[in-house]
Order: C-alpha cells, then sequence, then structure tokens
C-alpha cells in the first residue's frame, strides 16, 4: 500500500475561509449586491452569446475586455489585468511578487484572505495593528514597513469589514516608505469618495485591485482586474494560466461596462441605504462604525454577538459575526440590501435589542 498523500507541511494548519449559506430569507453576509444586474446587459448577454466560438479557445490576452475597461479609467489597455475574481489577481499578484523567502504586510484587521492567499503562496506574513476607528496610524505603518522591509504591502481601502476609507495622506506616507509592491484593494472604492487609481504611474510600484463582485451586481460572473505598470501586467501574463479567461466571461464583463449609468444609480441608492441603516443602528444599544461601502460594522453594547447573531438566524436575517474574530471582538457585519430588507433587519435587530 502506498501511504496517504501528505499536504504541504506549511498548510497543515490552515482552516477554512469560513462563510456560512444559510438558507435564510434575507441574506446580508456576503456583500453582494442586493439588485440583479440590469435587463438590458442579460439581453445583450443573450444576443451575444448566439454567435460566440465556444469551439475555439478564447482570446488569451482579452484585449477587448482590457480595453473597455481601461477606457472606464482613462488608462492604456496595457495596465489592465484581469482575474477570475479579484481574489485570483490577488493570488497571481503573490505568485509573481511573493512567495519562498518573500514577506508580505498587512494591518489587521482586514480582509483575511490577504494573509491567507501569502501563505498559499509560501510568502511570510508580517502584520502591523490599526487603531480604534480602525484606521491605520501612518508612524506605526512606516515603523512596520521599516521593521519587517516587506516584498508587498496590503492596504485595503475601504477596508472590509470595518468600512473605513484610509485616509489619503497614510496611503502617502505606506506608498513613500515602500521598498517592494504596495497592492491597494478596493473592491469598495465605487461606494466611497476616493480612490488610488492616479497613484498608479508606469515607474512606480502602487497597483488598484478592483472587482465586478460589489458595485457591478456580478457577484456569480467571477471577474476582477488589476490597474498596474505595463511590465507587471506583462509579467502576469507570463505566469497566469493558458486561456484562464472563458469567452463568456470576457463577453459578459465587457458587456457590463456599457451599463455604468445603471450602476451608478443603484450605488446612488445603496449609499443613501447605506446612511439609513448607520443612521437606525446609532438609535440602537449598539456602537457603530461609518462606513465608506456596502456594509456597516457595529458592535452591540452589553450582548454576546454570536448570541445577536443567532437570534437574527432564528428570524432568518442572515448577517457576518465577527463575535470571536481577534480585533473585532463581538463585532457584527451587516451587507446593505434593499430597502426592504434593510427596514426588516433593523426591526428584527430592535427586537433582539429590546
Ligand atoms: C469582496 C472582496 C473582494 C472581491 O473578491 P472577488 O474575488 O472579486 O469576488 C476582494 N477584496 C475584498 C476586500 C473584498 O471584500
Amino acid at each position: 500500500m502506498t501511504p496517504p498523500a501528505r499536504v504541504r507541511d506549511d498548510l497543515v494548519e490552515l482552516d477554512s475561509y469560513e462563510s456560512p449559506q444559510l438558507g435564510v430569507q434575507t441574506r446580508l453576509n456576503n456583500n453582494e449586491s442586493p439588485l440583479p444586474p440590469p435587463k438590458g446587459w442579460r439581453d445583450a448577454l443573450a444576443r451575444e452569446i448566439a454567435a460566440l466560438p465556444f469551439h475555439r479557445y478564447p482570446p488569451r490576452e482579452a484585449n477587448a475586455l482590457r480595453s473597455a475597461i481601461a477606457e472606464i479609467h482613462g488608462v492604456p489597455p496595457e495596465a489592465v489585468y484581469c482575474g477570475n475574481g479579484s481574489n485570483e489577481v490577488l493570488l497571481a499578484l503573490l505568485l509573481c511578487y511573493g512567495g519562498s523567502g518573500r514577506r508580505a504586510l498587512s494591518f489587521e484587521p482586514t480582509y483575511p484572505l490577504h494573509s491567507r492567499f501569502s501563505r498559499l503562496t509560501a510568502t511570510e506574513v508580517v502584520t502591523g495593528e490599526r487603531q480604534d476607528d480602525f484606521t491605520i496610524d501612518a508612524a506605526h505603518a512606516e515603523r512596520r514597513i521599516a521593521e519587517t522591509a516587506p516584498d508587498v504591502i496590503f492596504l485595503c481601502s475601504p477596508n472590509n469589514p470595518t468600512g473605513v476609507q484610509e485616509p489619503s495622506d497614510t496611503i502617502e506616507r505606506v506608498v513613500n516608505g515602500a521598498q517592494g509592491l504596495v497592492i491597494v484593494d478596493e473592491a469598495y472604492a465605487e461606494f466611497a469618495s476616493e480612490s488610488s487609481l492616479e497613484r498608479v504611474t508606469e515607474s512606480g510600484s502602487v497597483v488598484v485591485v478592483r472587482t465586478f463582485s460589489k458595485a457591478w451586481s456580478l457577484a456569480g460572473l467571477r471577474l476582477g482586474y488589476v490597474i498596474a505598470p505595463s511590465d507587471m501586467v506583462e509579467k502576469l501574463h507570463l505566469l497566469a494560466l493558458p486561456y484562464h479567461l472563458d469567452v463568456l466571461k470576457q463577453t459578459a464583463g465587457r458587456l457590463a461596462l456599457q451599463f455604468g449609468p445603471e450602476m451608478r444609480a443603484r450605488i446612488a441608492e445603496i449609499v443613501g441605504e447605506r446612511e439609513k441603516i448607520s443612521a437606525g443602528l446609532s438609535q440602537l444599544d449598539v456602537k457603530v462604525w461609518p462606513s465608506s461601502a456596502n456594509f456597516v460594522l457595529f458592535r452591540p453594547n452589553g450582548r454576546d454577538a454570536q448570541e445577536v447573531w443567532q437570534a437574527l438566524v432564528d428570524r432568518s436575517v442572515l448577517i457576518r459575526s465577527y463575535a470571536r474574530s481577534p480585533g473585532l471582538e463581538n463585532c457584527l457585519r451587516v451587507t446593505v440590501g434593499s430597502p426592504a430588507e434593510n427596514d426588516r433587519f433593523l426591526a428584527e435587530l430592535k427586537e433582539v435589542l429590546a
């Protein structure tokens, strides 16, 4: 008998990425859009599918899709690399710029997949902290960069799961202090007032990662991209699996970009609903953090957040619990849903807390 295959030693301790998908009526746990993509997009996609050459491999470097993305950001197509979700883009960046003998710095608490993908690529993870308001103290960041000399630095603005937008001055100081790659994860930038897009230059090492999963209502499509210096994009293409973006996705993504006005109208509604949720929460006995994203983080005062979370599940409302997460103790995160879903969440939470 051959012995069972052994998983890589450095992956033995990896726990599963937990995001329970329960069968509830109101799902406000995954930062998805409450609305499906516009009907016009579906119709346009149906028309193009009829003529797609499925028997051929797709355009390898997805030039039409990349050009369309480049156009909305006013950058050249050579500055755009696409992946199957921005998660895959993050993994590709780490395969290129992280790896064995290299280090990645992230400021906790933040998106857990940044450190997870670092581990998957055998990149050593080093961390910095956030302040009580969940922003990064710029002097602390500079100190951690000097101490750890990271090859990759993760910034997430607006940060998930806290919702805070990093002050521009802090990002500037991190970029100036960095020796390696600075990845600004902007999964929620469309809901915020600032972006680091103009920090991406041909000679610099700042890249901005975006996704179709949130503002574009296309979490099911699995499409994300990075705006980066063109030589970096070339390296990413060298490393990518051949034909990694299927023809359907390339078409669907390109067509989605024709619905910018619809997307912006949805964002305006979600931002309005976000403010409604924040205002509603501030009437209850919870601490609320200001959000620049499509979700709100809060902490029940004097109540066990895990019990509050379970009580909401029992009422068929699912939000995300961080009750036992380091740095987020007793916190809960609610995704902005439809107006009716948000009203229901607020009403149920009010009763649970009463
Ligand atoms: C949701 C999210 C993503 C998006 O991942 P996709 O793979 O594009 O769906 C990336 N980064 C952060 C911080 C997120 O919250």
